[in-house]
């Protein structure tokens, strides 16, 4: 049977956005406490019930959000325009690298809006 889950993080993080017009204010360095759900889908395990432990789910991601919490985004590689959109893109291809069963991953830089992918 297929299931989802989701976990989310916060970290905080700086950026400025480059390409944006110098009269706009995210042209200049400023900070976010992005919240970061991640959606893992899978086949559930018949025997235990359940998908993956959170706490697993956590281990393995730990050390992909290590690379961007209290960081200046411009400065990480793949991340030199580090819109939430781009961001989402980035995390989404890094965290199948550990964590195959991640099938979205959502961002909120406020508590008003949200940026998914895939769509
Ligand atoms: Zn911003």
């Amino acid at each position: 049977m297929k299931i989802e889950l989701k976990q989310q993080f916060q970290i905080e993080s700086a950026r400025f956005l480059p390409f944006l017009p110098v009269s706009h204010p995210c042209h200049k360095m400023h900070g976010h406490s992005f919240k970061i759900t991640f959606t893992l889908t899978g086949e559930m395990d018949p025997r235990l019930g359940w998908l993956i432990d959170y706490n697993e789910i956590e281990s393995l991601l730990k050390p992909l959000l290590a690379l961007i919490d209290h960081k200046v985004l411009n400065e990480v590689l793949g991340l030199e325009n580090p819109t939430t959109e781009n961001l989402c893109v980035w995390l989404y291809e890094n965290a199948r690298k550990a964590l195959p069963l991640v099938s979205r991953v959502s961002i909120s830089e406020t508590t008003t809006t949200e940026c998914s992918y895939p769509v």
